[in-house]
């Protein structure tokens, strides 16, 4: 039954996401994005989780840097209307808000894999027998190459000195008693522990806190990669006792493709200046850097990690969008994010049920999960039935050999959107079963 035939299922669905749209708080929100368009209409966009879309203002805020270096040229540095010489200080408490961070502990700076070098050369320092990095699997790639070629670079093997936690389920999730139960058997030999906080393929979220808590014990240090969850789920790195964290711009943070990336160093560690470091003059005192003395002087702050000048144009686009995640708050995002994953798996299992058949199978778990669906497909044809989405202006994300990932993100996404998500679905899928 399709829209068509506006089955009852279907009116309900429509006049639910109507009324959930007009009494969502944050519906202004959506307008202040570029959506993509097909035909001159909007597409429905469900990968935030891979590309945030770009805030109308993001244009204005780069603007502002290429007249200011038209207009001062080097003198920018000081005469911007914000100078490039602090303009990382711009994006800090910002970018802490919505980490659960202090201000102290944030640094913008390089990209997701750079920075996870930059504190792997501070975080893990293999010692005798305590040695080992334990991952979760499937872990990013780009997180497993660094991890390996960091083993490799202290003289160690990969095959001995990584574990990986590997879900053996056919929906990727891994037991959190098992990554728990493992941190506890290696307490000898572990090193360090690096988990992505929201697992990008599956959408599962982990328990930081519980995690961070458990290598502590096993008296290992605690990283996280965030690139899933900043700007997705609350954070709290602090009060969780987090030791490091790194995280992209460009995925939930919406700014813009390749953008500046971030870095948590936990406080505890920011007044330790005997802890290694690769160094460069970003890092040194600020009130010192001029003086181009020969000597290090090392920040108390997470800018001690700093190698470089500022990238300004890109964090000009990620500032343009942390002043949008200021004015909507995590909390009211979070709140809203729930909402409207919940909506979609309403509509997911709805579509099953027109069917009957078990088509789409849900494997984020219900239980810890932020704005990301993760869906297999169980079709003859499933990457065929996702470009099909694409030419009837839906985008979600593929996954091989048969996931299909969707985000419906709470800054620009709308109930509607996912309703009529369904009916795109109800319309295309007869020629796939
Ligand atoms: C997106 C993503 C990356 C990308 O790394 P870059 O250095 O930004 O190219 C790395 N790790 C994870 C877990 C990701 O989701």
């Amino acid at each position: 039954m399709n829209m068509n035939g506006k089955s009852a299922t279907y009116i309900h669905l429509q006049e639910k996401a109507r009324q959930l749209d007009a009494s969502d708080a944050l519906s202004q929100f959506r307008d202040l994005f570029l959506f993509p368009q097909q035909n001159g209409k909007n597409i429905l966009y469900f990968t935030g989780n891979s590309l945030g879309l770009q805030p109308k203002q993001t244009r204005e805020y780069i603007l502002q840097e290429l007249n200011d270096w038209a207009t001062y040229a080097v003198e920018g540095h000081f005469c911007a209307k914000r100078p490039w010489f602090a303009y990382h200080e711009f994006l800090t408490e910002k970018m802490a808000k919505v980490l659960g961070a202090l201000p102290k502990e944030v640094i913008m700076m390089n990209q997701l894999t750079s920075n996870l070098h930059f504190l792997m050369v501070s975080f893990y320092h293999p010692k005798g027998k305590k040695r080992k990095i334990l991952m979760e699997f499937p872990a990013f790639p780009s997180d497993i190459y660094a991890v390996q070629s960091q083993i490799k670079f202290h003289g160690g093997h990969p095959d001995e000195d990584l574990i990986m936690v590997k879900s053996e389920r056919e929906d990727y999730i891994i037991e959190e008693e098992k990554i728990l139960s493992t941190i506890e058997q290696h307490g000898n030999d572990l090193a360090l522990v690096l988990i992505g906080g929201v697992n990008y393929l599956s959408g599962q979220v982990f328990d930081l806190a519980k995690i961070t808590a458990a290598v502590h014990k096993a008296g290992a240090i605690c990283g996280w990669d965030l690139a899933h969850a900043a700007g997705n789920i609350e954070l709290h790195l602090h009060d969780w006792d987090v030791d490091f964290a790194v995280w992209c711009s460009y995925k939930y943070l919406n700014s813009g493709p390749g953008s500046v990336g971030g870095a948590f160093i936990h406080e505890r560690y920011l007044d330790n200046i005997d802890l290694p470091i690769f160094a460069g003059w970003w890092g040194t005192d600020k009130k010192e850097r001029f003086r181009m003395k020969p000597v290090f002087e090392p920040m108390r702050t997470a800018e001690r990690w700093q190698v470089s000048n500022a990238p300004i144009l890109s964090m000009a686009a990620c500032l343009a969008s942390l002043n949008v995640f200021e004015t909507a708050t995590m909390p009211a995002l979070v709140k809203k994010s729930k909402q409207l994953t919940a909506f979609l798996e309403e509509v997911i299992n709805s579509i099953n049920g027109t069917f009957q058949k078990d088509i789409f199978k849900i494997i984020t778990p219900k239980k810890s999960r932020g704005a990301q669906l993760s869906v297999i497909c169980h079709l003859s044809h499933p990457r065929i039935f996702f470009e099909t989405l694409l030419q009837n202006a839906v985008m979600v994300d593929w996954r091989e050999p048969n996931v299909i990932r969707l985000a419906p993100v709470p800054l620009y996404n709308s109930f509607e959107d996912i309703y009529k998500l369904g009916i795109v679905v109800e319309e295309i899928l007869p020629q796939f079963i």
